[in-house]
Formats: structure tokens, sequence, C-alpha cells
């Protein structure tokens, strides 16, 4: 006879853990399954070892704008019931230290473990088994005892049963720490319809022909204005550029990549906070300095060479270049079109774009609306956040959702 729970968590990531410790606080018996030998490794490995858990400017109202999704309003009911607020307060009950970075980014002061730590801790606090590492080899619903439909699981280690599954895989990204697409295949399997999945918060790729000129450029960083898209569709934002020996990386570039669409091209305002035009014609007015020269008094020196190398007419006095070469100049420096060739991959993506379809679920238990008691919950769903603790914020708002519901039944 296989062991019998009243819900089976699949995956011990930051939704599974986080959705198991609050079903068992609210009195159910929980199961987690996890194929990983060490739990928790994108919390360990993420915001550089310290974890960035949140964002202090999600606003609950319209919590949609740091979010993509095919199903954009989806995301609201669960994050406007479990806040930012409420997960710091839950940090700060357990003495966890913590610290604002940049646009209201939280992280650990000390490191991602207090977070594993804390959630390991609720789990046992709350009398949740988990199971690692064990492989899930097929779940099934059968009817059970007086026509109870169960779900069983066959697993590396035995037979389970449950009343309810609780899908918390995540995304595809970094494959080589246990990423896998074990969640996506459920949802076929129960006719659960899927959304489209592409590398998300991923460094951009360009071919080796473009992007020759650059590649000395690696390492250099700089505040820079970058968008895609046209019209209604062009998002912006304003953060750090980073070149790589490959293409771009940095903040960025990461943010962008999530609303990239292949065979589109990126633009980039290098000098974002001046107006590179009126100051080229004032510096050709008052001086009879090198075009280049002028130019490292604003970017960075190893730009300007490469720069040079490329338009050798940048070494002449300023007053010698005719004001169409300097407009031309402004427009290069400031709305910079370059066309990516594509991304790093799952290899480097921080999250995985697309997913389980929300218009399957319900937006206030994450429980399919074909099938009862089977949830989803985290990255595996087709929202993603923004860089900046979004998508940690998105797990613990999710899964309490799903806790809750299931307690509720
Ligand atoms: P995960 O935390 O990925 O957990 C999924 C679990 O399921 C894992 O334990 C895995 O082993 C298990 N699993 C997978 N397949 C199977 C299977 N077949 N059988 C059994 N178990 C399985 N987000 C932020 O908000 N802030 C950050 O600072 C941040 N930094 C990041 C840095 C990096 C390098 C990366 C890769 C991601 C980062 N993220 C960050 C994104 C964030 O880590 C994820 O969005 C979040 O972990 C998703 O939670 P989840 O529980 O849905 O999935």
């Amino acid at each position: 006879e296989a062991q019998s729970f009243d819900a089976i968590v699949i995956g011990a990531g930051a939704a599974g853990l986080f959705c198991a410790a609050q079903a068992g606080a609210l009195g159910l018996r929980v199961l987690v399954l996890d194929h990983a030998k060490k739990l928790a490794e994108k919390i360990r490995i993420s915001g550089g070892g310290r974890c960035n858990f949140t964002n202090r400017d999600l606003d609950v109202r319209q919590p949609q704008q740091h979010f993509i999704s095919d199903n954009p309003h989806f995301c609201r009911s669960a994050l406007s019931r479990f806040t930012p607020q409420h997960f710091t307060s839950l940090l700060q009950s357990h003495g966890i230290a913590f610290h604002e970075k940049h646009k209201g980014q939280l992280f650990c002061d000390h490191s991602a473990q207090d977070v594993i730590t804390m959630l390991q801790g609720l789990c046992a606090q709350a009398g949740v088994k988990i199971w690692n590492p064990c492989e899930v080899h097929s779940v099934v619903r059968q009817e059970g005892e007086a026509h109870q439909e169960r779900f069983v699981l066959t697993t590396s280690l035995g037979a389970v049963q449950s009343a309810a599954v609780v899908v918390a895989t995540g995304g595809l990204s970094i494959p080589k720490i246990g990423a896998t697409d074990l969640g996506y295949r459920i949802a076929a399997q129960f006719a659960i319809p899927l959304i489209a999945r592409r590398p998300g918060l991923v460094p951009l790729t360009f071919a080796s022909s473009d992007w020759a000129t650059y590649v000395g450029l690696a390492g250099l960083a700089m505040p820079v204005d970058i968008a895609t898209g046209q019209g209604k569709n062009k998002t912006q934002f304003k953060e750090d550029l980073l070149f790589t020996h490959r293409g771009l990386s940095g903040p960025a570039i990461l943010q962008i990549s999530n609303y990239w669409q292949p065979g589109t091209p990126i633009a980039i305002n290098l000098l974002p906070e001046m107006d590179v035009l009126t100051a080229l014609l004032e510096a050709k007015r008052d001086s009879k300095r090198l075009l280049a020269n002028v130019l490292a008094q604003w970017l960075p020196a190893r730009l300007v060479e490469v720069m040079v190398a490329q338009q050798p007419q940048w070494l002449r006095a300023i007053d010698q270049v005719p004001d169409k070469a300097l407009t031309a100049l402004a427009q290069q420096l400031q709305a910079w079109q370059i066309t990516p060739s594509g991304t790093e991959g799952y290899a480097k993506a921080e999250v995985t774009l697309g997913g389980v379809d929300t218009r399957a679920l319900s937006s206030k238990t994450m429980e399919s609306s074909v099938q009862p008691d089977l949830y989803f919950i985290g990255e595996v769903v087709d929202v993603t956040g923004w860089l900046g603790g979004y998508n940690f914020q998105w797990a613990w708002a999710s899964a309490y959702a799903c806790a809750q519901a299931m307690a509720d039944k």
C-alpha cells in the first residue's frame, strides 16, 4: 500500500518549500519530492549568493507592470494577497538581516543560505516530509476508496498517493543544477496547455562578423537607456550595460531580453544623461580639440578607441568636422541600433519565459480548472518577473495562494 498524504509537492525549490511549509502549518500532511541531492540550489546561487528575495517597488495594485505573461492580469490576485512586506516580516521574525541595493531590490546581508535554512526550518516545524534525491517516474489519477479520486506517484523511493499534487518544478534555466521539463510534461499529460518557452533574463549574442569590432571591450560596463519594440509595444529600461566576448549583458540587457523578439533590433543610448548633438556643436564653436578627445570626456576611453579605429575621421579637430557628420555621430551614440543574433540560452538564463498557460489555472488558487486538485506554482507557470527579486516574489505569492486553497478544501 502506497504511503498516503494530503498533498505532494514536486520540486523543493523556492515555491515548493514555501508552499509545503504553509500547507503543513495549516494542518495538511505534506510530502515534497525533489530529484536533486541539494535542495533549493537556485536560491543558493541567486543574487550573487545573497538572494534578491523580493522587491519593495512592486505595486500590488498593478503588479503586472513588472511581470510578463500571455495573460497579464493573472498574477495580480496572488501578488496582492502575499506581498513583499509579508515576506520581509517573515525574514525579520527569523532574525534574518537584509538591505535594499538598487531600485527596491532586497538582498540578505549575510547569505542566501539564510533563506534556505528558514524555509527548511518552517517545513520541519510544520511536519513536512522531504524526500530527496527522489526521481518521479509517473503521476496518475486513480479512483480510490469510496470512489474518491487520488493521485498515485511512482518514484525511485516507492509509490506514494495523495489527494492533491502541486507542481513546483521551476523553469529550464541552468540544467546543470537540476532544471528539467517534468512540470511541462505533467501539464501536457493532463491536457493543460503550454505557452511556448524561451530563455529570459539572458545575455544577448551577435554574429561574430558584427561583433569582431567590440570584442576588445569585454568587461566594460556603463549606464545606458535601452529599448526594444515599436509604438505601444516599446519597452525601455535605464540600467547598466556590460560588454562581453560574445555580445552584451548586464542588467540592461537581462531586462530587455524578456521583451526582445528574435530578428528585431535593440536601441541603446550610450549617453542617456545628455543631449549629445548640442554638446558637440557647443564644443565645435568653442575649441579646436580633437573630436576623439571631446568624446573621451563623456565616454569610457576604451570605447572611444574602438570607435576611432572604425572611423578615423574622429581624429580630426572638431571644428573641421561638418555639422552633418556630428549629427550622425550623435545619433549613433544616442540611438545605437544593433540586432542580436540570439541569446546565451538556458545555460546562462536566469528564468524561463512561457510555461503553463494561466488561462487553464485559477488566479486565486493556482489549481487547474480542468483537473481538480492539480496545482502549478512558481516559475513553471507562464508568469515571469523583471530582474530584481520579482521572480522570487511570484514563487512566494503563488505558493501561498495554493497552500491556502488546499487547506480550505
Ligand atoms: P526552483 O527554485 O528552480 O525549484 C525547482 C525545483 O524543482 C528544484 O529544486 C529542482 O531540483 C526540482 N525539480 C526540477 N525537475 C525535477 C524533477 N524532474 N523531479 C524532481 N524535482 C525536480 N530570482 C529573483 O527573484 N531574485 C534573484 O536574485 C534571482 N537570481 C537568480 C540567479 C540565477 C543564476 C538564476 C538561475 C535564477 C535567479 N532567479 C532570481 C530566478 C529564481 O531563482 C527562480 O525564478 C525561482 O527559483 C523559481 O522558483 P521555483 O520554486 O518555481 O523553481
